[in-house]
C-alpha cells in the first residue's frame, strides 16, 4: 500500500512522493533498473529481487561518490540503448543520492528524456536528494558541476531500506534532517532533540515523522522556486561551506551530511560575526549536534585552498558569493562574507 506524502507540480512534470511497500512488481518490459553493489551486498532480500531481474535490465554500479562521473552516466545510457528502451521507457533507481542524481541525469538525457522513478535507499536520499529534480555528476573534482533539472515521476520511500544502512550514512542523513528542521520546521527540530534515543534506534514511528516532515519542507521550497532563482537557494544552508570543505578534504572522505552540519556551524558563527546571530539558537544547535555526535571543530587543511574551492562554487553568479545564513529558526537570509570574517569563522591548520 502506498501512502502519499506530497505532490510537486512543475510545468509538465508531476512528482508523487509516497511511503511504499517493498518493490514487488515484476513487469520488466521497457524498464532499466539501476542500483549499486554495496546495497545488494548488505541487503539480502533486495539482492534476491535484483537477481530475478532478467539479463541486462539491472545495472549494478560500484558504490560511492567516486562513481558519480561521466563513465557511470554513459554506462546507464549504454544499458538503456542496449535494451532498446524507447521514450516511453523508464529508469528505476534504487540507491542513495549518488544513484538518484546519476540516474536522473541519464533519464533526462536519454532520447531527450524518459521517465524515472526513485526508490531512495539512504535517509539522505529519502529526505533530500530524490525530491526536487536536481540531477548531476561531479567533474574535475568538484561536486555536481554537470547536471539538469529533471524530476522523478514518482519517489517511493520504503523505510525497510534504512535497516541495512551503515551508521555513518544514517548520521549523514540526520545532518540533512537537522538542516531541514532549521529551515522550515521548528517542531521537527524539537522532535530531533527530544527523541534522539528513538532516532538512534531507527524506530519506524519516528523515522516516518522525520521523513514526511522533511519531504514536505523540501517540497514547499521546490514548489515555490523550482529552478533555484530565489528561496530554493535557502536549501543550501550550510552547503557553500560544506562543498568547499568536502573539496579540500577530498570528495568521499567524509559524508555529505557531516559536511553540511560542519557548514551550518560555520554559518551560525559567521551570522554572529556580522551582527545577525542568535545565541540561544546557536546553543540549541550545539546541543543537537552533541546529541548526535557530529564533529564541527575539524579544521580545513589550508585556508587558501578552502577559499579557492569556495570561489568555484556554482552558486556564484559572476559577482560576490552569497552565503545562506540564519539569524534564528526559519529566519534565513543571504549575504556576502569578507575574507576577514571567513578567516575568523573557518579554523585552518595552515593559514
Ligand atoms: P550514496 O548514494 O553514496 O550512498 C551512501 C552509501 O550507502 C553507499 O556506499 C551506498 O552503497 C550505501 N547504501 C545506500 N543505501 C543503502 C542501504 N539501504 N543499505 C546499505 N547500504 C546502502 O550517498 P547519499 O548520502 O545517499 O547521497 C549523497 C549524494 O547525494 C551526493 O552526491 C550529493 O551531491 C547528492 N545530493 C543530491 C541532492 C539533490 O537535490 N539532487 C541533494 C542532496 C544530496
Amino acid at each position: 500500500m502506498m501512502t502519499l506524502i506530497d505532490t510537486i507540480h512543475f510545468d509538465d512534470y508531476i512528482t508523487e512522493i509516497s511511503f511504499s511497500e517493498p518493490y514487488c512488481e515484476n513487469n520488466y518490459e521497457n524498464r532499466l533498473f539501476v542500483t549499486d553493489s554495496r546495497i545488494r551486498s548488505l541487503n539480502r532480500p533486495f539482492d534476491d529481487f535484483c537477481s530475478r531481474i532478467p539479463d541486462g535490465r539491472c545495472l549494478t554500479l560500484p558504490s560511492g561518490e567516486e562513481v558519480k562521473n561521466a563513465d557511470s552516466l554513459f554506462r546507464i545510457l549504454d544499458a538503456a540503448f542496449n535494451l532498446k528502451l524507447d521514450r516511453s521507457g523508464e529508469m528505476i533507481a534504487f540507491g542513495g543520492g549518488v544513484l538518484t542524481d546519476l540516474t536522473g541525469l541519464a533519464a533526462s538525457l536519454f532520447k531527450r528524456g524518459c521517465s524515472v522513478v526513485f526508490y531512495p535507499t539512504t535517509l539522505l536520499a529519502m529526505i533530500d536528494a530524490s525530491v526536487g529534480g536536481k540531477t548531476g555528476i561531479d567533474y574535475r573534482g568538484l561536486k555536481n558541476m554537470i547536471g539538469t533539472f529533471y524530476p522523478a515521476r514518482e519517489v517511493r520511500i520504503d523505510l525497510n531500506f534504512l535497516k541495512t544502512l551503515p551508521e555513518n550514512e544514517y548520521r549523514s542523513g540526520l545532518g540533512e534532517a537537522i538542516k531541514t528542521a532549521m529551515l522550515g520546521d521548528r517542531e521537527l527540530f524539537d522532535i530531533l532533540l527530544r527523541e534522539s534515543d528513538a532516532v538512534a534506534a531507527r524506530e519506524e514511528g519516528v523515522l516516518r515523522e522525520i521523513v514526511s516532515r522533511c519531504v514536505k519542507v523540501k517540497a514547499r521550497f521546490v514548489r515555490e522556486d523550482f529552478r533555484e532563482k530565489g528561496v530554493r537557494a535557502y536549501l543550501n544552508w550550510g552547503h557553500t561551506f560544506a562543498h568547499a570543505f568536502e573539496a579540500v578534504c577530498g570528495l568521499g572522505s567524509l559524508t555529505h551530511g557531516e559536511a553540511v552540519v560542519w557548514g551550518i556551524d560555520k554559518g551560525l558563527k559567521a551570522a554572529d560575526l556580522i551582527g545577525r546571530g542568535n545565541a540561544a539558537y546557536a546553543e540549541a544547535f550545539e546541543e543537537l549536534v552533541n546529541k548526535y555526535g557530529f564533529a564541527v571543530e575539524t579544521p580545513v587543511p589550508d585556508f587558501e585552498g578552502f577559499c579557492e574551492a569556495l570561489s568555484q562554487d556554482k552558486k556564484k553568479n559572476g559577482g560576490d558569493l552569497l552565503f545562506v545564513l540564519q539569524s534564528g529558526p526559519c529566519e534565513t537570509f543571504r549575504a556576502p562574507l569578507s575574507i576577514e570574517i571567513l578567516r575568523k569563522t573557518v579554523p585552518a591548520l595552515h593559514v
